[in-house]
């Protein structure tokens, strides 16, 4: 929905940009610009050490996406303060952070475990909440718990690692859980008042372009309140570049023009009332196999599809079905 006025237009998020963007949403909670600052804590992951899998998702190589300053060896408040110095020379115009448990699966430990690093992070100077990155299969009711409790007096959101709505490429992935799975993680978590979020990519092996926009629609219905979204690259070391080489013709990466197009057409079919974090992923060039797409940074990336989406006169949701 779209209201014009004489200052211009206005969509059902309460601004005129063109999606439910997350700087925005947190603009009108906060006031002002939040951060996130990344944290790694020293987790693992359920899919590598054995107890749900071996090996891992066949993407996954944490290092392409920690910044620098996350380092397990290092305390979370030593980590957040590094993050806090880090952003404030990027973005001076910060005043809020959230700590952002990244790395890995940050609900796979004892409860105690996770009560002491949730609220180490909550109680560093300037920290308004947390985002908890986790699988789907890393979350059990006395955990939902401490993040209900928690979620009481701080912003609090678990962000699930979903990729895709279909099991045939979780599969084949390697991802070592269900579409079913992600989907009672998240409605279990959102009837507890607890903020969800998600993680997919687009590009996977095996599904066609017309599969990954259908996931608009799955995506619309479940009960999240943010999204993130990024283009499959092909990291080196991992499985998957083992499979790239051996077989290229099964991987359809998106060139930047028909990500572009793709991506807009995705927005428009995709619930307004979900607010959409990012468009694309962003692994340092060191990292990728392949040609990648160039030298373009998020931030250029978001006002171009911006750009384009006001050529076209189009929005988030424009063709959603209520
Ligand atoms: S669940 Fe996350 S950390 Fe674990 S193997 Fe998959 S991508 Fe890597």
């Amino acid at each position: 929905m779209s209201v014009i006025n004489k200052e211009g237009r206005i969509f059902q998020w309460g601004h005129d940009r063109r999606f439910n963007a997350y700087s925005n949403y947190f603009r009108s909670l906060y006031g002002a610009r939040v951060q996130k600052v990344s944290i790694d804590a020293g987790f693992t992951c359920p899919n590598r050490d054995g107890s749900r899998g071996s090996g891992g998702c066949t993407y996954c190589n944490n290092d392409a996406f920690n910044p620098s300053y996350c380092l397990p060896e290092k305390s979370v408040s030593q980590q957040i303060k590094e993050g806090i110095e880090f952003h404030k020379w990027r973005y001076s115009e910060a005043v809020s952070y959230l700590a952002y448990f990244q790395a890995f699966s940050n609900t796979y430990a004892p409860v105690e475990t996770l009560r002491k690093l949730y609220r180490e992070a909550l109680d560093f100077p300037d920290v308004i909440g947390l985002i908890i990155g986790t699988r789907p299969d890393c979350i059990d009711n006395e955990k939902l718990e401490l993040i209900k409790e928690i979620s009481g007096k701080s912003y609090v959101a678990v962000e699930y690692g979903i990729e895709s709505c279909y099991n045939k490429t979780l599969k084949r992935i390697n991802r070592g859980h269900s579409y079913e799975e992600a989907v009672e993680a998240l409605e279990k978590s959102a009837s507890l008042g607890i903020n969800t979020g998600a993680h997919f990519i687009f590009g996977l092996p095996g599904e066609t372009r017309e599969e990954m926009l259908n996931q608009a629609e799955i995506i619309s219905k479940l009960p999240l309140k943010t999204v993130k979204f990024h283009q499959l690259q092909i990291i080196k070391g991992t499985a998957m570049e083992k499979e790239f080489q051996l077989n290229p013709a099964d991987f359809q990466l998106f060139g930047w023009d028909e990500y572009l197009e793709f991506f807009i057409k995705f927005l428009e079919r995709l619930n307004p009332a979900i607010v959409v974090e990012r468009f694309t992923g962003e692994a340092p060039p060191r990292f990728l196999t392949g040609e990648g797409w160039g030298k373009k940074r998020t931030d250029q990336i978001v006002s171009l599809i911006e750009k384009r989406m006001e050529e076209l006169d189009t929005w988030q949701g424009r063709l959603y079905k209520y």
